[in-house]
């Protein structure tokens, strides 16, 4: 699980500070999708990177699985990053020289020293995770080769490798036309739920809320509780 604990961040802004997250609560559970929604420049990519531990806030905890990562050194962040959390970008952000299934391969080997079980063990979870994008067949091409939407799918799996506790999705469906964003979003509610990760996604298209467990609405940095959406049991 993930848990914001009231955290502010202000970046600097001439000779004052300005405050782009706003005394911010927000928890992540274990197979739920929470989806942080809000209109652009109100702090949604700010609160997903404070999650992530790539910027640490003014004030407030972050809890990932029971550790608070803001009172961790920049390595120990590093290292539960890579133990615990995944993350999505907005951009796909792979390497054009490597195929669909080495970009996820290099991931699960970061980190890790090689044993021959321990290959063996990567690549079998590297193919099932392709195989859960729906991109097994497309495992020897290259980005060049592939759609944004399957870019995308690549993305996914390769965040997710690791077997992470936390899925951190910065719009993902923003680069993608309407149907094959829904697709997207579809995806991550299964893999939420087939592999327990607790979720934070962060979308400004409503259209997709049907995705999502819950909803958090923020609003100049402030995060309120927008109810509970239809996939809640
Ligand atoms: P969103 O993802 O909802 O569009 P952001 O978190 O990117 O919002 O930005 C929130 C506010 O913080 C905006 O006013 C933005 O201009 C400001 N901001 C974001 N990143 C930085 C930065 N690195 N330095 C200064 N201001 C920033
Ligand atoms: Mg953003």
């Amino acid at each position: 699980m993930i848990l914001l604990d009231d955290v502010t961040l202000t970046y600097p802004d001439g000779d004052s500070r300005v405050t782009a997250v706003d005394r911010v609560t927000i928890e992540g559970r274990p197979g739920i999708v929470t989806g942080i929604t809000g209109p652009s420049g109100s702090g949604k990519s700010s609160i997903l990177a404070i999650a992530a531990t790539l910027v640490r806030p003014d004030s407030g905890r972050v809890l990932v699985d029971g550790t608070d990562a803001t009172t961790l050194s920049r390595a120990e962040a590093t290292t539960l990053r890579r133990e615990k959390i995944g993350i999505v970008f907005q951009q796909p952000q792979l390497l054009p020289a490597l195929t669909a299934r080495e970009q996820v391969r290099v991931m699960a080997e970061l980190g890790g020293r090689g044993t021959r079980a321990r290959r063996a063990a990567v690549r079998a979870r590297v193919d099932d995770l392709l195989d859960a994008v729906g991109l097994i067949d497309q495992a020897e091409r290259r980005p060049a080769q592939l759609s944004g939407g399957q870019r995308q799918r690549i993305a996914i799996a390769r965040a997710l490798v690791h077997e992470p506790r936390v899925l951190l999705v910065d719009e993902p469906t923003s680069a993608l036309d309407r149907q094959r964003g829904a697709a997207i979003m579809e995806l991550l509610a299964r893999l939420t739920r087939e592999r327990g990760t607790a979720t934070l996604l962060v979308t400004h298209d409503l259209v997709h809320e049907s995705a999502l467990d819950e909803t958090v609405e923020v609003v100049d940095g402030t995060a309120r509780p927008a109810g509970l959406t239809s996939r809640t049991r």
